[in-house]
Parts: structure tokens; C-alpha cells; sequence
């Protein structure tokens, strides 16, 4: 196993750090964007594709890959990088949100949780173990440890009492890693509550994890909320693991996180909004389907140059859209993806060249789109 973090370079002005983090599937520069391939495929888009775009990095879905087409049919396949065709890193979630946000009947206990597929309806039981197991045979990069997600807003006792079965199943989980195993990252969590976020953070860095993620943010609280999560959380985070959001967001809460310490992100904002007809440009988002781009022969973004804005017109992608079309998903995600890469590159050469703040200054200052954005992106991740 060839998991390696190193920071090349520290933001003078904010906690921002440039990395590269190196796999047995190569290398990737951090802050790094994961484009959310859920059933083994971000939506609509070949590999070839995903690296014509710039990315390095793709998140799969435990939860759905276990459930559907399942682990032992996937390793029999030579694994999730063979089965999907994708030869650079993959992370892999634990399952966990999706067991908490998606699973009918879900039952918790200390030893696991037993739930029933949405799929099928057949039951299943996971434990902290399991989940270490099922990533290892999928042949990820990088795991996850099962955490409980807890909603917003939780009440102070059960977020308490679930924060602490998620530090336990943490330390279960390092327990059953081997030496081939994926780097597994621990999740902090703790919900909105000061206290419970820097136990959380405490407890799991006296474990030996390589990276550490933030979770059970993104789950409809507010943006203040978020941020105070992550003040209260980076300081106690180890400088040389890399820190991973997960869920978030909007290139603002990228950046916004980026200059607070985080180095990674997954959300599934740019490929699901590309399937609605949302596009994200240098001046705020369009919505495609509006009935001032049917006669618009310029691109989606004019000073960007991806596939989609290079051969056609808005006009052409609004049509698309409206006859409901499979290339309108194909190239709306093009656009959104090649979107999120350039900003998350952006930031990358903004800290190498110490102009961060000025880069915040060009992206944040706009006005924030057509309307305002909704928080709870991961609860979407299936769809
Ligand atoms: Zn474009």
C-alpha cells in the first residue's frame, strides 16, 4: 500500500495547504475535488471523458456497489477499478449515509447496523469490520470508517451517545485494516455541538488513522453552522493527514473550507444540477431552460473551454434539455464538471503563486446565482 500525503506548499495569509497525495493508482494534487460516481459511473460521462475534464480522483458509493451488483461479484471481476474502467485513484464512502439516509427499517446497535435494501427490500447487517472488508475487496484507494450520520437538527443526547458509538467503531475499524488494505480515513463527528465535535476530533487523532474526514455537515443545517464546524474541528486535526469534507459543496463552501484547512471534497452538486439544466459559469449559475436562451448562439460560460462550450450554443443545450435528450446530461455535465476542476485548479495555483486572497476576491465577490443554494446536497446522492 502506497498511500502518501505531503504538503508542497502553506497559504501565508490562511490555513489553505497545496498537497499531492500518492496511491497504488497514481498521484493527485490536492485540494482535490471527487466527482461522485455512485453506482460505479459519474453519471453520464466515460473515463476517458473524466480525464479529458481534469480529474484525478473519483468517489464510489459502498452502499450501492454492495447492494447492487455486490462485492464478491466485483472482486470476481478484478475490482472496482477494472469493472469501472478507471485506473487512477478511487475513494470509497463507508456505506453510512447512505444506510442512514436511504435504507428502510434501520435498526442500530453497538455491535452494527441491520437495515433493508431500498432495492430489494432484503435485509442486511453491517458492522465496522464488514465495511473495512467490503472496501478492501472492492480494491479502493482510500475507505472510509462506518460512522453514524446523524440529522439536523439532533438533540444533544443522541447526537452525544452517537458520536460516541461512531469514535468505537473507529477504533473497531482500525483494528480489522491489513497490510494490503485501503488508507482509511477516520469521520468526525459530533452534529452542531462544540463540545461534542472537539471530543470526537480527539479521540480518533490518538488513533493511527491516514486521513481524517468531517462529516454530518451538509445535511440541511446552515452555512454559518458548517463553518463553525470546521473552526472548531481543523485545529485539532494532524497537519501531515490530509482533512476531507465530505458532501460539500458549492465552489464558495470549497474555497471557503480550503482556506480553513480542508484538502478534499466530493458532492454531487455539479453532476445532478448539469441533469436539472444548471449550469455553473464565471458569472453565477443559469438555468438552461429559460426561455431567454432559445435563440442564444453564444456558449454556456464564454471564457470557458471545455467540450460543450467549444462546439455549442446555449440555444442548442436549452433544446436539448427541453426534449429531454440524453447528450443534454452528457454535455451539461461536461460543462460542470470541467467547471468544478478549473475552480478546485484555480485555487491549486492561487496558493502556489500566494494570491489566494485575491483569487477569493475574483470568485466570491459575485452575485451567488439565480437562487440561493440548498445545503443538503448529499441527500441526493443516489439520484
Ligand atoms: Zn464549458
Amino acid at each position: 500500500m502506497a498511500f502518501q500525503f505531503e504538503i508542497l506548499k502553506k497559504d501565508a495569509f490562511s490555513k489553505a495547504r497545496l498537497g499531492r497525495i500518492e496511491t497504488d493508482h497514481g498521484s493527485f494534487s490536492t485540494p482535490a475535488f471527487l466527482p461522485v460516481g455512485t453506482q460505479g459511473t459519474v453519471k453520464s460521462l466515460t473515463p476517458e471523458e473524466l480525464v479529458e475534464v481534469g480529474v484525478e480522483v473519483i468517489l464510489g458509493n459502498t452502499y450501492h456497489l454492495y447492494l447492487r451488483p455486490g462485492c464478491e461479484t466485483i472482486r470476481r471481476l478484478g475490482g472496482l477499478h477494472s469493472f469501472i474502467h478507471w485506473e487512477r485513484p478511487i475513494l470509497t464512502d463507508s456505506g453510512g449515509y447512505q444506510v442512514f439516509s436511504l435504507a428502510k427499517l434501520r435498526k442500530i446497535s453497538e455491535e452494527g447496523v441491520t437495515f433493508q435494501s431500498h432495492i430489494d427490500g432484503s435485509l442486511h447487517f453491517l458492522t465496522p469490520e464488514k465495511v473495512v472488508e467490503i472496501q478492501g475487496i472492492l480494491g479502493s484507494d482510500i475507505a472510509m470508517v462506518l460512522d453514524e450520520c446523524i440529522p439536523y437538527p439532533s438533540p444533544y443526547e443522541y447526537a452525544k451517545a452517537s458520536t460516541l458509538l461512531t469514535t468505537q467503531w473507529a477504533k473497531r475499524s482500525l483494528e480489522r485494516r491489513r497490510e494490503t488494505n485501503p488508507a482509511l480515513f477516520a469521520i468526525v463527528q459530533g452534529g452542531t455541538y462544540q463540545d461534542l465535535r472537539e471530543e470526537s476530533v480527539q479521540a480518533l487523532v490518538k488513533m493511527d488513522f491516514q486521513g481524517y474526514a468531517i462529516g454530518g455537515v451538509s445535511v440541511g443545517e446552515p452555512k454559518s453552522l458548517m463553518l463553525n464546524v470546521l473552526e472548531w474541528t481543523t485545529p485539532f486535526l494532524p497537519e501531515n493527514a490530509p482533512r476531507y469534507l465530505m458532501g460539500v459543496g458549492t465552489p464558495e463552501d470549497i474555497l471557503n473550507a480550503v482556506m480553513l484547512g480542508i484538502d478534499l471534497f466530493d458532492c454531487v452538486l455539479p453532476t445532478r444540477n448539469a441533469r436539472n439544466g444548471m449550469l455553473f459559469t464565471s458569472i453565477g449559475k443559469i438555468s438552461i431552460k429559460q426561455a431567454q436562451y432559445a435563440e442564444d448562439e453564444r456558449p454556456v460560460d464564454e471564457t470557458c473551454a471545455c467540450y460543450t462550450c467549444r462546439h455549442y450554443s446555449r440555444a442548442y443545450l436549452r433544446h436539448l434539455y427541453l426534449a429531454n435528450e440524453i447528450l443534454s446530461s452528457r454535455l451539461n455535465t461536461i460543462h460542470n464538471i470541467y467547471y468544478y476542476m478549473n475552480f478546485i485548479g484555480g485555487i491549486q495555483e492561487a496558493i502556489q503563486e500566494g494570491r489566494l486572497l485575491d483569487f477569493q476576491k475574483t470568485h466570491c465577490s459575485r452575485p451567488s446565482g439565480l437562487e440561493p443554494e440548498v445545503s443538503a446536497h448529499r441527500l441526493t446522492t443516489w439520484g
